[in-house]
């Protein structure tokens, strides 16, 4: 039997990339859908086979106890949401996927978490990076040590955001700007590919003066991670700069690069490594995957299977504590001490 997921809130996320990976997966399929708008539940519902009994609102979200077809509710709405839906689905009895960032602060992510605990149900953060080949064939790289131990890391993820009535710019629905938003994938996808914790940040923090997009929200990030082995990442986000989704870890005798590392597809893994007195450059191509029929056929796995997930609501936890260590250095102009791991993973 394949798992059936309920997906609440039907924005871009969902819309274009969840409900039509949904269809191809393997261990996965749509159950029920939830959202606020009575037009678009009916049309979706009616594009992917879904019968009224199985669509709900946000007002009737705790009926899906009663379905049968459920087994997962997965949360795609506003991150200042994601802590009462989470909470409310796990009091249903259903497992949770919850899109990242977990929460909008730490404290929300121990509440979640201890609430999924309670219930006796699984809770998985929505990390894609973690299922992604280019991504996971780097960290194996580092594993293997193939170009001697890393030394430092540099990565970037920015965009250019327009419009400022966007959820994504009010404090409230977002939890910060351009850091929890895209930098956190430089913090997740750093702290994978090492498979250490940081143990101190530095930051700094800008916004242009006058932008209405930055009323509420940050625009740009720039913080620095010093990890037990000596490892030093330097990271950087910004909400108003062309797009640039890459990093690179410098190895003593090599470096590899990923572009694209972020996006949905078109990741290039490129290496230089040091061979005698001569530098030998390769790209390693690997075949693309949905990254997020990936992540849902996984969490699938680990409830036929009763498994912990790779990517268990610690990990949001996790991201969550560097995150607020990264925007306090930045106020108080200081270095910031991290103290304690709230991962708990199985990727280590
Ligand atoms: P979106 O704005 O396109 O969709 C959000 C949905 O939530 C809309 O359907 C909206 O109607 C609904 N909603 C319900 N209550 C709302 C409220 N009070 N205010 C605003 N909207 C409300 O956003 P999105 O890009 O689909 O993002 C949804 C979630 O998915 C976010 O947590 C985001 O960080 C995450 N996301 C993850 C990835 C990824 O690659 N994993 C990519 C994009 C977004």
């Amino acid at each position: 039997r394949r798992i059936g997921y309920a997906v609440v809130g039907l924005g871009h996320l969902a819309l274009e990339e969840i409900l039509p990976a949904l269809s191809n997966c393997k261990k996965s399929r749509l159950a029920a859908l939830v959202s606020g708008s009575p037009e678009k539940l009916k049309k979706v519902a009616a594009q992917y086979g879904i019968g009224a009994e199985s669509c709900y609102t946000y007002q009737t979200f705790d009926q899906i106890k009663n379905n049968k077809e459920v087994d997962v509710i997965y949360i795609v709405l506003p991150n200042g949401l994601h802590k009462e839906y989470v909470i409310r689905g796990a009091k249903t009895g259903k497992h949770i996927l919850c899109e990242k960032p977990l929460a909008n602060t730490s404290e929300e992510c121990r509440e979640m978490i201890s609430e999924c605990f309670k219930a006796q149900v699984k809770l998985m953060v929505a990390y894609r990076i973690h299922y992604q080949p280019h991504n996971r064939k780097l960290r194996e790289i580092l594993q293997k040590k193939e170009f001697d131990i890393p030394k430092f890391l540099e990565a970037h993820n920015s965009q250019s955001t327009a419009n400022a009535d966007h959820w994504r710019h009010k404090k409230a629905l977002a939890g910060g700007g351009a850091l929890p938003d895209i930098g956190l994938y430089c913090l997740n996808t750093t702290r994978f590919v090492l498979g250490e914790e940081p143990v101190e940040v530095f930051a700094y923090q800008y916004s242009t003066p006058g932008n209405p997009l930055f009323r509420e929200v940050e625009e740009l990030v720039s913080w620095q991670m010093r990890f037990p082995s000596g490892v030093i990442a330097s990271c950087a986000t910004d909400y108003d700069v062309h797009e640039s989704r890459r990093y690179r870890v410098n190895c003593r005798k090599g470096w590899i690069n990923i572009e694209q590392a972020y996006a949905y597809k078109g990741q290039r893994l490129t290496t230089s490594k040091a061979d005698g007195k001569m530098k030998r450059s390769e790209e390693i191509m690997l075949a693309e995957n949905n990254q997020f029929g990936e992540e849902m056929d996984h969490f699938s796995d680990c409830i036929i299977n009763n498994k912990k997930p790779f990517t268990p609501g610690e990990e949001g936890l996790q991201d969550h504590i560097i995150m607020e260590a990264i925007y306090q250095s930045a106020k108080e102009g200081r270095p910031v001490k991290i103290n304690g791991i709230a991962s708990v993973n199985n990727w280590k």
